[in-house]
């Protein structure tokens, strides 16, 4: 049983409609579980945390990352995309032991606790064997943050017609069977883009095991495109259960193909720029209605911080939409997206893409208790009249002082609470130096 908490006396943004943004508000978490959500709600807990001069809002989701990718912080800083996967699956994956993959998961989870993820979207395609996807689960459960640990094929297979690893039906049987856990299950397949042919198997097997099904889909202009979103949907290839990562080039018909489907998509505005993806296609997506949310993706290239992908989406879009008005001899009347939209993507509408609105997202009660406080005191945060506009263009890693994961407290008063940080963060430098002597020549040449 997890104790009471009671957090008391913060600017509680739910990101609940009927709740509202709520001054001086006291949030009462039981066993995990939000309970009561208000103003003056008694002394109740057994432990409590004075929320006076905080913002508390929901846990933010990161909707698409590759966590195992975190001993190679940056090494792809100037690397265009066709060089990444060359070096990656050329020489990188190989060189990964089970043990890599756990300390990269294990501190990339931590790492992502610290800028106030309290659910992320684990794209793990470092499956060289069982044993790397049971390392990789091990540290996302010993992380303590909530996750779907999307099993993934090796990446050497990409561009292949090799068949999904079996091993997949093992994990969902064995170790990730239930729903309702902190860890639960999705499928990270290698799509119609990168496999031709080998998605209708894919998903099907996807749906056998009751799993969303997640695959990067149209971000290089010139890469190949078998299959359109109709086609897909033709073939019964779409729907709630299916994530699409980039969409980048979807067309504005293919966009509201998916959105019609209940498909959700997955936007990495920063790497997507970066490495030549495309553009971020926000302002496509949202015109057709579609599911989205915001991921971090690559850590070998870019930022994990979902505070920077928040700001790279929602300023690129309305850079976009400006530029329209600029086109046309005029300046803009309005501003494309608002700031309220882009919190969404990274909390209650996020939640949704992957079917889990009705337990995370807000601070609503009934829901998990996954909850982040930023200190509103701090320097860059002083004066923000508006909470929503202070945590999306102002707030960052070093606000979050507070981060509750299912009522377990897994940061407080600025630092993390796992117990051997420094031991893992050296074995992280050791993986990193090991798996660089593996392929050092490559890395240097950008
Ligand atoms: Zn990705």
């Amino acid at each position: 049983m997890l104790p009471r908490i009671r957090i008391k006396g913060a600017t509680i943004v739910t990101m609940d409609p009927s709740l509202g943004i709520i001054e001086s508000g006291d949030l009462l978490i039981d066993n995990g579980k939000i309970v009561a959500v208000g103003r003056n709600l008694g002394s109740w807990a057994v432990s409590e945390i004075d929320g006076r001069g905080m913002i508390a809002m929901p846990g933010f989701i990161n909707g698409h990352i590759h966590l195992w990718q975190t001993a190679l912080r940056g090494v792809a800083a100037d690397w265009t995309l066709d060089h990444y996967f060359g070096v990656l699956i050329g020489k990188v994956v190989r060189l990964y032991t089970a043990q890599d993959a756990y300390i990269g998961n294990l501190v990339g989870a931590l790492d992502q606790i610290n800028c106030g993820v309290t659910t992320l979207f684990d794209w793990c395609h470092i499956v060289n064997t069982p044993a790397h996807a049971d390392a990789a689960v091990d540290a996302l459960k010993d992380a303590r943050i909530r996750a779907l640990f999307a099993y993934g094929t090796p990446m050497t297979l990409f561009g292949t017609k090799e068949p999904h690893p079996v091993d997949a039906v093992r994990m969902r049987k064995e170790r990730l069977a239930s729903d309702d856990a902190l860890v639960t299950m999705a499928l990270a397949i290698r799509g119609t883009d990168f496999a031709p042919g080998t998605a209708e198997a894919d998903i099907r097997l996807a749906r056998e095991l009751g799993l969303i099904a997640s695959f990067h889909v149209a971000c290089a202009k010139h890469g190949p495109r078998p299959q359109s979103m109709q086609n897909l949907a033709q073939q019964n290839l779409l729907g709630e259960d299916i994530n699409l990562v980039h969409a980048n080039f979807l067309t504005g018909d293919e966009f509201r193909v998916v959105a019609n489907s209940g498909a959700s998509i997955s936007i990495t505005p920063e790497v997507e720029m970066q490495m030549g993806l495309g553009l971020p296609p926000t302002g496509a997506a949202l015109a057709a209605g579609a599911k989205m949310n915001i991921g971090t993706d690559v850590v070998t290239g870019v930022s994990t911080d979902i505070f920077t992908q928040m700001r790279f989406l929602i300023q690129t879009q309305r850079a976009l939409t400006n530029d329209g008005f600029h086109k046309r001899e005029t300046m803009p009347d309005k501003l494309a997206i608002k700031v309220r939209d882009a919190l969404e993507l990274v909390t209650i509408k996020s939640a949704r893409c992957f079917g889990l609105d009705d337990r995370i997202g807000s601070l609503t009660p009934g829901k998990e208790a996954d909850v982040v406080l930023l200190r509103k005191t701090d320097i860059n945060m002083r004066a923000a009249a508006d909470p929503i506009a202070a945590i999306v263009l102002h707030a960052g890693v070093a606000n979050v002082d507070t981060v509750i994961v299912g009522g377990n407290i897994v940061k407080q008063n600025g630092r993390l609470t796992y117990g051997d940080l420094s031991r893992r963060l050296a074995e992280l430098e050791r993986s990193s130096e090991r798996l660089y002597s593996g392929f050092a020549s490559d890395a240097s040449a950008a």
